[in-house]
């Protein structure tokens, strides 16, 4: 313990003495100069001294910077304060308070030390300008109270005042100082810099020398403006210099009898107090300003590092990000926008973008826009085709998110768009596969059920929604075992184009399975269903068909007629044609069977 004790000593002893007799000039200048009538020091320079330094300092050096102020400040004490004993208990008070609220702030803020934020400055406020100065009073009013005889209130309120005005205002600059702010700002400025330095601290010294040397007229206001201006153009470096030269121009100049408090007709002692309000008043607004001007600052910084990762990410991108304003005028647009619009981000920015989509497509463009703005949280996806600048035509997938501002309140939307042109084809092509035959190329049996459905009820009740006809091909077992399975296939896709020739470009085409085939003839009544039914029988009945052994293949075709009800079932309405097409079989093949009457009624019943 001993050793660790001692090592804790040695290590930082040439700071520590150069402390120690800095904490004793700071002393002996404020007991010589700022105490009156034997009271206290108004203008208490050694604590706010003591307090930078062990804030500057590692931890490990904190015993050694404090044990040497001891004696320090005890000499200051007895030479030019109080004798005799009570200077003991003084001096460590003195001590014990800068430790003390050193150790506070520490705790409270670890990263102390900056002043470059409004929790740091209020922090610090709090413990050196409230809590420490507070509790300390109490004692060191005691001993002051029993050494001179002065009133304990009285010796509370000047220690009270003396120490935290002396704290809040000579602590910053002196803190700023020690750490080398002012030098690492001097050694980073350009000549520019340097110059605008030059002429506002010129400014803060030439209305210091205004204010403070006379004492005609009180012109403590006018320090201000080049003060402020010194913060907000040269930041805490401004504040800091700024600070040091009013406080030293003020003191020195009042304690020699200048400046605005000699128009006031008050004690020196109160004088002092006044003038250190006013340096505590300054030191409040403009440290403060300093750090928000830095918290600003960095943001900006922060802000445009996003923007150069955000910009760097967006060049290299394959996906567009287009920004939009609320009524969809575009803010901003990627550079991939090119690629996939042909018209170039600036061609883009303050157009409207949905004069890109095409027309169809814009009721769900718009839909999709009202759901993300309503919900921030949720993207809307939404697919929909975009006209490019060549006229061709791209599908594009989109998920739209709204922006919201501070008071969450949408304010425009932005859209990460991608082009799905390709995949869109293939599921396109895949639908389409799946709903084709692909022996003949007609419809197969799901595509059929869905259209057939879709007519049933969707069709309003009374209207005549149309026919349906089932083919089915005769014999046609016969054909294969004849002329071969191949020729089979000839006959069904030879059949496919003779229905397709028949029917109207919008009727259905589909093979139901094998040698079986559906026409939904859509607004045709029972007649002209019949006749058209008869022109394909017809025609297949005259259609010579040769396979590749030069045989001449005849074909015949049975065909079932249904009228379409809207409202009946799919089931209802094929059983009906397949009747139908049962009969023209049984009465011999080769014609067209009609419903008769009772065939739906049969069918509900069933
Ligand atoms: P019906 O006049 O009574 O309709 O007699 P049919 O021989 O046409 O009827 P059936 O149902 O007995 O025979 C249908 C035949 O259709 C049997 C089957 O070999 C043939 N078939 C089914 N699908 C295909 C196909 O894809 N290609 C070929 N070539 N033949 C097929
Ligand atoms: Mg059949
Ligand atoms: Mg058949």
């Amino acid at each position: 313990m001993f050793r660790s004790f001692s090592k804790r000593l040695r290590l930082p002893l040439r700071g520590a003495v150069l402390t120690a007799t800095a904490y004793f000039v700071c002393a002996a200048i404020a007991l010589q100069l700022t105490r009156f009538d034997g009271g206290i020091a108004i203008v208490w320079l050694a604590g706010p001294m003591l307090f930078a330094r062990l804030c500057s300092a590692p931890r490990r050096c904190w015993t050694a910077l404090t044990l040497t102020c001891i004696p320090a400040g005890f000499c200051a004490s007895i030479l030019f304060g109080f004798h005799g004993l009570v200077a003991l208990p003084l001096s460590l008070i003195c001590i014990a308070e800068a430790w003390s609220a050193a150790w506070l702030i520490r705790r409270i803020y670890p990263r102390f030390g900056r002043f470059q934020s409004l929790p740091e400055v209020g922090s610090f406020l709090l413990v050196a300008g409230l809590l420490v100065p507070v509790t300390t009073s109490f004692a060191a009013a005691l001993c002051a109270h029993l050494a001179s005889g002065i009133p304990y209130w009285t010796a509370w309120r000047d220690w009270y005042a003396g120490h935290a005005l002396g704290l809040v205002t000579f602590a910053p600059p002196l803190l700023l100082l020690l750490r080398g702010e002012t030098r690492q700002w001097i050694a980073s400025a350009d000549r520019r810099r340097t110059g605008e330095a030059m002429l506002l601290l010129g400014l803060v010294a030439a209305t210091s020398l205004m204010t403070f040397g006379q004492n005609e007229i009180p012109l403590v206001i006018i320090p201000f403006a080049p003060m402020v201006a010194a913060t907000l153009r040269l930041g805490r470096f401004g504040a800091i210099s700024s600070i040091v030269i009013l406080v030293t121009m003020g003191l020195s100049f009042s304690l020699a009898g200048y400046g605005p408090t000699t128009l006031l007709h008050v004690s020196m002692s109160l004088k002092l107090k006044v003038l250190q309000i006013y340096f505590a008043t300054i030191v409040l607004i403009l440290l403060p300003l300093a750090a928000e001007l830095r918290s600003r600052r960095r943001l900006v910084e922060r802000l445009h590092t996003a923007e150069a990762l955000h910009r760097a990410v967006l060049d290299r991108m394959s996906d567009i990000v287009v920004r939009l304003n609320s009524d969809g005028t575009v803010r901003y647009a990627s550079p991939s926008a090119s690629r996939v619009s042909g018209y170039q981000p600036g061609e883009l920015v303050g157009r409207s973008i949905f004069h890109l989509i095409l027309p169809e497509d814009l009721p769900i463009v718009l839909d999709a826009r009202r759901r993300a703005l309503a919900n921030p949280d949720e993207p809307a996806i939404v697919e929909y085709r975009v006209s490019r600048k060549d006229g061709t035509v791209v599908w594009v997938e989109s998920h739209i998110r709204s922006i919201v501002d501070s008071e969450g309140r949408s304010t425009g939307t932005v859209s990460i768009i991608r082009e799905v042109t390709q995949r869109r084809q293939m599921v396109e092509d895949l639908t389409m596969q799946a709903m084709t035959d692909h022996l003949t190329g007609a419809c197969n049996r799901r595509a059929f059920d869905e259209a057939l459905l879709a007519i049933l009820t969707s069709m309003p009740e009374d209207s005549e929604a149309g026919c349906l006809a089932l083919f089915d091909l005769d014999h046609f077992k016969q054909i294969n075992d004849r002329y071969g399975h191949a020729t089979g296939d000839d006959v069904l896709v030879r059949f496919v184009t003779i229905l397709r020739g028949a029917v109207r470009d919008g009727d259905l085409v589909a093979r139901l399975g094998g040698e079986e085939f559906a026409v939904l003839l859509g607004g045709l009544s029972l007649d002209q269903a019949h006749l058209v039914c008869e022109r394909i029988r017809t025609r297949l009945e005259d259609t010579a068909i040769q396979d590749s052994l030069g045989n001449i293949v005849k074909a015949t075709v049975s065909v079932g007629l249904a009228p379409l009800l809207p409202g009946e079932e799919n089931r209802v309405v094929m059983t009906v044609a397949d009747n139908a097409l049962y009969r023209a079989k049984q009465e011999g093949r080769n014609r067209t069977g009609l419903p008769v009457a009772g065939d739906f009624e049969d069918r509900r019943i069933a």
